[in-house]
């Protein structure tokens, strides 16, 4: 179970001070969860160096030259919860809540696809009632026929709920935990259904379990101690990767933006963390996949190709009806990289890796 994973980081952790060279296992084929506790706290800019050869040489070898690029599509701005951090929060009263009906969601696609893209990530808030699971439902059903993968971002479903969505085209599950500090977690989510910690630790699993082929874990960093999140995750996709062996895995760690709320981080998280965040995934799970979004600065985002990354959000609006109408509603977070799909695609080349619009899970594994 995963909680035994998590207590096993909890003790781990608490051993944090203890300090060993890393080239003593950076070039192991398997690091033990100490080792990996170890890359994520060593600050020194050398071994930064060395960490990020490590991780280019392994990124090759798991998944060569290439990008895959993905866009999302934020459906609804609807929202029972009242998260701290985020600016569609029900306490965010001024917010024009907004959902697409079938047609507006077809005229995004459309405009969407009209970029190349052709990986679609659906998102909702967390709102039962004006975006249940028919909802969802729709949305996967319109999105399916244009895009070879569909993933959704929404409230945690149940496993029956994740297979008939599985069964309709849906491809992929994002779900964030955000902290795994549940008295962090507690504080953060005071009301709604994202208030229930353990519902939500397992909705890979109900997802997975439903047939869904990929799923992705996340933190959003700043929230809580970054290393005790960023330690818990890789475990617990490793702890996936273990139960679920034909699964796609990612893991994603955003840092915490501006989203229209008085929120401040407790940690400031700086470029050199993230690196090194990054590198530790890659070092120790060889073939994770790392999404890297649209958060990120566009000179970050340029020089972690090849690095570690997998993929890459491309021309994202975080508001609902940002791709065929004017903005009409206000942002969940602010974008750091404003850039066209068009120039990312050129970036990437120019970078000697090749952009990839298919995500071909659904093909290899149907
Ligand atoms: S993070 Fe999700 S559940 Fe929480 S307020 Fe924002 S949209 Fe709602």
């Amino acid at each position: 179970m995963i909680e035994e994973v998590l207590k096993e980081a909890d003790k781990i952790l608490k051993e944090r001070n203890q300090k060993t060279s890393i080239e003593n296992f950076l070039f192991k084929e398997k690091l033990s969860p100490y080792e990996l506790l170890i890359l994520l706290l060593d600050d020194n800019d050398e071994n930064l160096y060395l960490m990020a050869e490590v991780s280019k040489k392994i990124t090759e070898r798991y998944f060569g030259k290439v990008i895959n690029l993905f866009t999302p599509l934020y459906l609804s701005n609807y929202c029972t919860c009242g998260c701290s951090y985020c600016g569609f929060s029900m306490e965010n009263r001024n917010l024009k809540r907004i959902k697409l009906n079938e047609e507006e969601i077809l005229k995004e696609l459309k405009t969407i696809k009209s970029f190349g893209i052709d990986s679609i990530l659906l998102l909702t808030g967390c709102d039962m009632i004006n975006t249940p699971f028919e909802y969802i439902l729709s949305g996967v059903k319109i999105a399916k026929d244009m895009f070879s993968e569909v993933a959704v971002e929404v409230y945690s479903l149940k496993e029956e709920e994740y297979k008939i969505l599985a069964q309709n085209g849906l491809t992929g599950v994002t779900q964030y935990q955000e902290t795994y500090n549940k008295e962090v977690y507690d504080k953060l989510h005071p009301y709604g259904p994202k208030r229930d910690y353990y519902y939500r630790l397992y909705t890979q699993e109900r997802a997975l379990k439903g047939g869904v082929k990929e799923v992705t874990l996340g933190v959003l960093l700043g929230l809580n101690d970054p290393i005790e999140d960023v330690f818990k995750m890789i475990l617990h996709a490793e702890y996936l990767m273990k139960k679920f062996p034909n699964a796609e895995i990612n893991v994603s760690f955003p840092r915490f933006r501006p989203a229209g709320t008085n929120f401040k981080e407790s940690f400031k998280i700086t470029d050199k963390m993230m690196l090194r965040f990054i590198f530790s995934a890659r070092i120790y799970l060889k073939n994770v996949g790392i999404p890297l979004s649209t958060r990120e600065n566009s000179k970050f985002r340029d020089a972690l190709i090849g690095y570690g990354i997998t993929k890459m959000s491309a021309g994202s609006k975080t508001c609902v009806g940002g791709y065929s109408k004017e903005y009409y509603s206000g942002n969940q977070f602010e974008n750091e990289d404003k850039r066209s799909v068009e120039e990312i695609i050129e970036v990437i080349k120019r970078k000697g890796y090749r952009p990839e619009f298919t995500n071909w899970v659904k093909g290899v594994v149907a």
